[in-house]
C-alpha cells in the first residue's frame, strides 16, 4: 500500500530520522498548503472551530513512533486535543474517538 509506505519509515529509531522529520515539519509550516489548512480553522480531532493562531501542527502518527512529516500525516490540532493525544498513540486515540 502506497500511503503506508509514505507515512511510515523503517528507520524511525534513528536520531537522524527524528531530526530530519522535525525539520521537514518546520519547513511545511511555511507552505501555502499548511497556511490553507490553518485558515480553515478546524481541529482534525474534535472538529471544532478555532482561530488559526491557537492550532498547532500535529503528526497523526508521531515521529517518535515512526511517523513521517508528509502531508497525509500532518493535521491541525487544538491545544486540548494535542495535550490529550500526547499520552496516547494516534491510532488508539482515533479508535477511542470512534467508540465514544
Ligand atoms: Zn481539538
Amino acid at each position: 500500500m502506497k500511503v503506508k509506505e509514505e507515512v511510515f519509515s523503517p528507520f524511525y529509531m534513528d536520531d537522524e530520522f527524528l531530526k530530519r522529520e522535525r525539520q521537514k515539519a518546520k519547513e511545511l509550516k511555511k507552505t501555502k498548503w499548511w497556511q490553507r489548512k490553518l485558515s480553515q480553522g478546524r481541529c482534525y480531532y474534535c472538529g471544532r472551530k478555532f482561530p488559526p493562531s491557537v492550532l498547532t501542527m500535529d503528526h497523526i502518527v508521531p515521529i517518535s513512533r515512526g511517523g513521517r512529516s508528509v502531508k497525509s500525516n500532518l493535521v491541525p490540532a487544538c491545544q486540548n486535543c494535542n495535550f490529550s493525544k500526547k499520552h496516547q498513540l494516534g491510532f488508539e486515540f482515533e479508535l477511542k474517538k470512534i467508540n465514544e
